[in-house]
């Protein structure tokens, strides 16, 4: 019987083989999502001193596409 984990983004059961690529996410976008979380949350950090630091939709949208394009160029050694 397969191990099944939840995907830290959506909560969605995501079965720990061959078939999920991306594993613990369900899918490529959730992976990209807490890693832009995870950029926010050093961008709160390194940006505390300002008043701006509400991001937004778009914004968090250019940022993904930013992080999907970094990863075409290294989806063989990016997470590794
Ligand atoms: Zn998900």
């Amino acid at each position: 019987m397969p191990t099944v984990v939840k995907c830290p983004t959506c909560q969605a059961g995501v079965t720990w083989s061959e078939q999920s690529p991306n594993r613990p996410f369900c899918s490529k976008r959730c992976q990209l999502i807490d890693l832009g979380e995870w950029s926010f949350e050093n961008n709160k950090i390194s940006t505390a001193v300002t008043s701006d630091t509400q991001m937004s939709v778009q914004d968090q949208q250019e940022m993904i596409e930013d992080i999907e394009a970094m990863l075409a160029k290294n989806d063989e050694s990016f997470f590794n």
